[in-house]
C-alpha cells in the first residue's frame, strides 16, 4: 500500500494497552493517571480482523507496544495468532521488560523473535528517579536471558534526557560485552517535557571523530542508523527524528489501544477504527478508511505539527 507521497506504507504499531507497570516521568504529563476503561480497549477478535485487514492491504511488519504490552495477559495468544497469520513477514514486541524474565518461555513459544526493551540507563539510583521503580536488575537478567534463549535481534531502546543519561559510556560497554543493539532516541518534545531534549546525532558525529565507527545493516532497522566499534558483540543504533530527520522513508501506522489510528506520531489527529469495529463496518469499509487515512499522512512532523495535547506516550502507544 503507497501514500499520496509513493511510501510504501508496510508496517504497523499496535498498542495492546494502555496500562504501564512503569511511571517514566517523561513518558506522561504529571496530571496523567487515568487509564482508559478495559472495554474501551481493542479485544483479541478486533485486534486480529485489524492484522487481518491491513495484511490484505499489504502492512505486512507489526510491532506489539503499550502502555507495556506484558500487561495484557492474552498477549501471547495475539503473537501466536499473529505469527499464524497468512502474510505475516515480522512481528515485534516493546517491552519495559519487567515482567519479561518470567513470560519468555510463552512468548518463545508464541513465535516471539525479535524483542527491543526499553532501558534508559545502567545505573540503579538514576532507574529509579526515571521510572520510580527499583527493578533494574530484574530488566538486566531479563536482557541476559532473552539472548541466551536465542531471541535476535534483542535491541535496547534508550530515550536521551538532557543532565541524566547522555554520558553514554555504560551503554557502549555494553554494546561490547553482549550482542546487543543499543538506541539512543531523541526525546520527543510534548508540553510536558521540554528542557530534556539531547541530540542523538550530535553524540553520533562525536563518535564519529573517533574514526572507528563501521556503518552496519540490520534487518528491518526502520529509521535507525546502527553503527559497530572495532571488536563491539553488538551495536550502537540512533533514532533521530529531530536532528536528521527520515519522513520521506516513513512507512508505518499506529493504532491505539483504543482503537485510534495515527498516521505519524507527531500529529494530533487520531481516527477512529474502534467505533467503525463495533459499529458493524465491512471489511471492505474498514480496508477503505485505512486508504483514505492514509491520503492525510502528513509529508514530515514539521507539517504534522506538534502534539499539543498533554497526552502521555503510554496511551498513544509508542
Ligand atoms: N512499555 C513499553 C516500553 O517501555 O518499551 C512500550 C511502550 S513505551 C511508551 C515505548 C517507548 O516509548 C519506550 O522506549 C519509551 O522510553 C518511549 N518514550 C516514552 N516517551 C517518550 C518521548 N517523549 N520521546 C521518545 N520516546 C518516548
Amino acid at each position: 500500500m503507497k501514500d499520496r507521497l509513493n511510501r510504501q506504507i508496510n508496517y504497523m504499531r499496535l498498542s495492546v494497552t494502555d496500562r504501564c507497570n512503569l511511571n517514566c516521568f517523561y513518558c506522561r504529563p504529571e496530571d496523567d493517571h487515568n487509564f482508559i476503561p478495559a472495554e474501551e480497549t481493542l479485544t483479541y477478535d478486533e485486534i486480529l480482523r485489524l492484522v487481518r485487514l491491513a495484511l490484505e492491504l499489504g502492512i505486512n511488519r507489526f510491532r506489539l507496544t503499550g502502555g507495556e504490552p506484558l500487561l495484557r495477559p492474552d498477549l501471547a495468544e495475539i503473537i501466536l495468532a499473529l505469527n499464524a497469520s497468512p502474510g505475516i513477514k515480522d512481528l515485534s514486541l516493546t517491552t519495559n521488560g519487567l515482567l519479561l524474565e518470567e513470560n519468555l518461555d510463552r512468548l518463545w513459544r508464541a513465535g516471539l523473535r525479535r524483542i527491543n526493551i526499553s532501558l534508559d540507563t545502567l545505573d540503579k539510583d538514576k532507574y529509579a528517579a526515571i521510572t520510580g521503580s527499583n527493578s533494574l536488575d530484574k530488566v538486566l537478567r531479563a536482557i541476559k536471558l532473552a539472548l541466551a534463549k536465542g531471541f535476535n535481534p534483542v535491541k535496547i531502546n534508550v530515550v536521551l534526557l538532557k543532565g541524566i543519561n547522555e554520558d553514554i559510556d555504560d551503554f557502549i560497554n555494553l554494546a561490547y560485552l553482549l550482542p546487543l543493539h543499543i538506541r539512543f532516541i531523541e526525546l520527543m518534545s510534548f508540553p510536558h517535557r521540554d528542557g530534556y531534549f539531547v541530540s542523538a546525532n550530535k553524540l553520533l558525529k562525536k563518535l564519529k571523530k573517533t574514526g572507528q565507527l563501521n556503518l552496519i545493516k540490520l534487518p528491518g532497522s526502520g529509521p535507525a542508523r546502527y553503527y559497530r566499534l572495532p571488536g563491539m558483540k553488538g551495536s550502537l543504533g540512533f533514532i533521530t527524528p529531530y536532528s536528521h530527520h527520515f519522513c520521506h522513508n516513513c512507512n508505518r501506522l499506529r493504532i491505539s489501544a483504543q482503537g485510534e489510528l495515527r498516521t505519524c506520531l507527531f500529529a494530533d489527529k487520531t481516527y477512529d477504527l474502534k467505533k467503525l469495529l463495533r459499529n458493524g463496518a465491512s471489511d471492505e469499509a474498514i480496508k477503505d478508511f485505512f486508504t483514505y487515512v492514509l491520503s492525510e499522512k502528513p509529508l514530515n512532523w514539521l507539517q504534522a505539527g506538534r502534539i499539543k495535547r498533554n497526552e502521555s506516550m503510554r496511551s498513544i502507544g509508542g
